[in-house]
């Protein structure tokens, strides 16, 4: 079976220097707020080209913080993107706020800069992007508008680490972002673990704070905070992965290449990019019109996907208040969508038999 995502294999290239690190924790015995979540925050802000970074406990947190530390909420318009995953669209009704939905582009699965501004009202605040399946949203008209009707710019690049717009990697491409650690990113740690990059030294200063009970050192308490926190084991575990990140990234390009140039089967949409170093390939998302008989078919032949994702949030019961919106491209998408192996650790041999079985798809 050639395995959607083989974590175990991932993670056990670097199981030395865990261990390590693991066992430099046990014996210093300092679990949260200590020297690997230092550590780690620089090299992640150094890495994004950002000025600041700040862990936090998972990637909706990220986002959630970064909203909460804006000071928006009841009754302030937030853009995003009418695909996502649910955390973007949590993130900003958690805060009172109200998401504006937008539809996605279908050749980039992401937000049409083209739709955004007849969405901008005087209580639009800001435009979430979402970097989905690993690809940079084309941020230029996006900043335009940003200026035109003063709005903060912040980005979900929970799917994008290390993906590279006009010489800048996600992460500073807005005011501020929000990164997930959960184990399948292209970054993933062995639990949960999220951060917020962001050149902006006073949200960098507040998002920390918040994160943090609130507190800007010990007892001491600025604003109704909230624990947040990137614990010292899924730091010092993601400052082991992060120097091979790139590499990492590399090798899923490589394999998308190979699936682009070699998948042709009339039946089967491939993605596409506008540039190669914008996609790090979190999602290899083909689109297909009879999906689940694709899904089984490839199934029996011994090759496991996944669906990103199946419903869109409109139509899901806890927004039961759209049900009756309609974001035809989106829904599309949703109906139609499925994603294949990509990963790291796929061997040749294993990204040749997909390429093969897809390609023998009737
Ligand atoms: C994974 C993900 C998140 C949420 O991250 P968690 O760490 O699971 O909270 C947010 N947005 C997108 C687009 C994601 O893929």
């Amino acid at each position: 079976m050639i395995k959607f995502l083989d974590l175990e294999k991932v993670n056990n290239r670097f199981r030395t220097e865990i261990d390590e690190k693991i066992k430099d924790i046990l014996d210093c015995g300092w679990y949260l707020q200590g020297k690997y979540n230092d550590k780690f925050s620089k090299d992640f802000a150094n890495f994004c080209g950002t000025k600041y970074a700040v862990g936090v406990a998972n990637g909706l947190d990220a986002l959630n913080l970064i909203i909460k530390a804006y000071g928006f909420g009841v009754g302030d318009e937030i853009i995003v993107p009418a695909n996502t995953y649910i955390a973007t669209i949590l993130a900003i009704s958690e805060n009172g706020c109200t998401p504006v939905l937008v539809e996605p582009s279908i050749n980039t699965y992401n937000i049409n800069p083209d739709l955004i501004e007849e969405k901008i009202t005087p209580k639009t605040k800001a435009i979430m992007v979402v970097h989905l399946y690993g690809q940079a949203v084309q941020m230029e008209k996006i900043w335009a508008l940003a200026k035109k009707y003063n709005l903060k710019v912040i980005e979900d690049s929970a799917q994008a680490h290390g993906a590279v717009y006009k010489g800048k990697r996600t992460g500073s491409l807005g005011d501020a972002s929000g990164f997930s650690f959960y184990p399948g990113k292209n970054l993933g740690c062995m639990g949960d673990g999220g951060a917020v990059t962001t050149n902006d030294k006073e949200l960098y200063e507040k998002v920390k704070a918040l994160a943090n009970y609130g507190s800007d050192r010990k007892y001491h308490h600025i604003y109704k905070g909230t624990n947040s926190r990137l614990d010292e084991i899924q730091a010092a575990i993601l400052d082991v992965k992060l120097p091979h990140l790139d590499s990492d990234n590399d090798k899923r390009r490589e394999i998308s290449k190979y699936y682009r140039e070699n998948i042709k089967n009339p039946k089967i949409i491939l993605p596409e990019t506008y540039d190669e170093k914008a996609h790090v390939w979190h999602i290899f998302a083909v689109r297909t019109e009879n999906r689940n008989h694709f899904k089984e078919y490839l199934e029996e032949n011994g090759i496991q996907t996944n669906i990103h994702y199946p419903t869109p949030p409109h139509k899901q019961g806890a927004y039961s208040e759209w049900a009756n919106q309609s974001y035809p491209i989106s829904e599309e998408i949703h109906r139609t969508i499925i994603s294949l192996p990509i990963s790291p650790v796929l061997t040749d041999d294993e990204v040749e038999k997909v390429v093969e079985v897809i390609n023998n798809y009737e």
